[in-house]
């Protein structure tokens, strides 16, 4: 391609709403243009760099044996029904009806329709182990569409689906999908972490999210400093902490007036913060309606909300404010552990589980008590935020907390799909069961943002060269220079010819501009066709490294070869 022909864009200023070094590079570079909220248009550079992802992903899952397909982005309500997903999707699920009344919804993500393609077609044990997968838009009606490509509202995913007979036969699959996944990421380029995940709305037991390591990651991960372990905070377990005995000399009701942050009743009654109990009031919303739900944790610990999420079954929480827990006689600020209202959800912190002498609201004004948390009393589930410093839950060392960016994402589903679509095989014995399924994402478009935010730096973009629009920017410094010209020339047909990605920067203006659009854009080399043209010498520039090196003709090509 030629620069002067082709339509790249960039621009100095900086877009006002990008935060993000990926954002705003995008944005400048000319790779994406901004069409609604959270939806791009991919121009010519963004589109060569989302074809090369996508073509290492397809490479790698094909030789691991999975078959490429495309279904519908429009799929029909009544699968969304029949899995039960469809009021439980919430507002990311953007439904609409035809003109015959027909209800639809622009898929955002596909178990239901993958699920339907494959019943009633694969009968038999013996037409088992399938994996499909296919590299298509979604569509999720995000609230906060942010960031550019890293959350868009309408993106890019590969999703894959396979059908099992057993579960030991999905955990196999399950196991080549995070080697396979790893072999993507790591030709793409990008610096991650494999962590233990939540399994979210997507359902099923275990699953493992793929982290890109950078600052910019919207994600927290707690990553061990000694051995593999990692979780995402949703998931994080840890070793309980040792709390140093502690005996306070209180009994029965104690006046604290007006005391109602931890900190303060702390300090007011002299006592550790992990000697207090604190309840966190908030409103779930299930399917068929909202309830009051408490989370009783430690005074210094903090409440990990999706760990609250799925205590109870909900689909959503939000803040109680202090009328509605007013209008049902609960005393905000003084909320006790032994609060018994009809209808009010009561979850208690596994930690807490035995633990004596405990200061918790006495569910009165201006009051609270000393108690026993017992077991068997109430329903206990991990509901801890594990933090920085906390102990690893398999080997004791550090943890840490690090930010990621979700790149990839694999579920054990099991049969939470086949089961209520009914798709269903025999097995060896004659025996009608439902497929055990495994689920695995990718987000393709989003990795062209974590690429950046992984590699970038304060000029531009840092491309790997699995993934850079061009492999190489021949600059020809001056235009106007005819040996200049004619070397530029001569290195891009050598190029072209040897099958390298080239583009010949032969535009009338100024070295600078070049320079800059090269850094901005992020080939990984620039050739440079200067002053030692009439020489017969060109010079590299290495992107990253910003290393230069002044050769031969001749020897520009093999290098290029060589080291491209
Ligand atoms: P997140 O927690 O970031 O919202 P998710 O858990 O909802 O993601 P999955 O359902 O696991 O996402 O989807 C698979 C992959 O699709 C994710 O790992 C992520 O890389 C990508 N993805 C999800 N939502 C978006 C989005 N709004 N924009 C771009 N990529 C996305
Ligand atoms: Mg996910």
């Amino acid at each position: 391609m030629r620069f002067s022909r082709a339509f790249i864009r960039t621009v100095k200023e900086t877009p006002k709403d990008a935060v993000l070094i990926s954002h705003k590079y995008l944005l400048r570079g000319g790779f994406i243009s901004a069409q609604s909220a959270g939806i791009y248009d991919f121009m010519p550079l963004g589109k060569r760099v989302l074809d090369k992802i996508r073509a290492v992903v397809k490479e790698e899952l094909d030789r691991a044996g999975c078959e490429e397909v495309s279904l519908g982005f429009v799929t029909p309500a009544d699968f969304w029904r029949e899995s039960g997903r469809f009021f439980k999707y919430g507002k990311e699920l953007l439904r609409f009806k035809d003109r015959k009344e027909g209800e639809f919804v622009l898929g955002p993500t596909h178990e239901e329709a993958m699920v339907n393609l494959v019943r009633g077609r694969v009968s038999s044990y013996k037409q088992l182990p399938l994996n499909l997968y296919q590299i298509n838009l979604k569509f999720r009606d995000e609230a906060r569409p942010r960031f550019g490509l890293m959350r868009g509202r309408e993106f890019l995913m590969k999703d894959g689906y396979s059908f099992h007979d057993s579960r030991e036969d999905m955990l196999r699959e399950f196991r080549l999908m995070e080697e396979t996944y790893k072999r993507i990421f790591r030709r793409i380029g990008i610096d991650f972490k494999v962590v233990e995940a939540d399994s979210g709305a997507i359902g099923g037991s275990g699953s493992k999210e793929f982290m890109a390591l950078a600052d910019a990651g919207e994600d927290t991960i707690l990553c061990c400093e000694k051995c593999e372990y990692g979780a995402n905070v949703e998931a994080a377990k840890r070793v309980k902490p040792d709390y140093q005995p502690f005996e306070a000399n209180f009994a029965g009701e104690i006046d604290t007036p007006n005391i109602t942050a931890i900190g303060d009743l702390a300090a007011f009654l002299k006592v550790p913060e992990y000697k207090t109990i604190k309840a966190v009031a908030k409103k779930a919303l299930f399917d068929d309606g909202e309830k009051i739900a408490i989370f009783y944790i430690r005074g210094c610990d903090d409440l990990e909300e999706t760990k609250a999420l799925n205590a109870i079954g909900a689909n959503e929480l939000t803040d109680a404010s202090a009328d509605e827990l007013a209008r049902l006689g609960i005393a905000a600020g003084f909320i006790g552990l032994n609060l018994k209202i009809e209808g009010v959800l009561i979850v208690v912190d596994s930690e807490l589980e035995n633990e004596s002498g405990m200061i918790t609201g006495a569910n009165r004004q201006d009051k609270h008590i000393v108690v026993s948390v017992e077991s068997g009393a109430h329903t206990f589930a991990d509901l801890i935020a594990v933090k920085s410093g906390d102990r690893c839950p398999v080997c004791g060392a550090a943890l840490k907390s690090r930010s990621g960016i979700e790149i990839g994402h694999i579920f054990q589903l099991g049969e939470r799909y086949s089961k209520p679509l009914n798709a269903v095989f025999l097995d060896e014995n004659g025996k009608t069961k439902p497929f055990v399924m495994g689920t695995y994402g990718i987000g393709v478009s989003r990795l062209i943002a974590a690429a950046i935010e992984a590699n970038g730096d304060e000029k531009g973009c840092v491309w790997n060269k699995a993934i850079a629009p061009y492999l190489v920017d021949i600059i020809v410094s001056s235009a106007k220079d005819e040996a200049q010209t004619a070397l530029g020339e001569r290195l891009y047909s050598r190029l072209i010819h040897d099958g390298i990605d080239t583009i010949l920067d032969d535009r009338a203006v100024g070295f600078g501009v070049k320079m800059n659009d090269f850094e901005l854009i992020g080939f990984p080399y620039a050739v440079i066709a200067g002053r030692l043209a009439a020489e017969g010498k060109a010079e590299i520039v290495e992107r990253k490294s910003g290393e230069r090196l002044t050769l031969e003709i001749d020897r520009v090509i093999d290098w290029i070869k060589e080291n491209g």
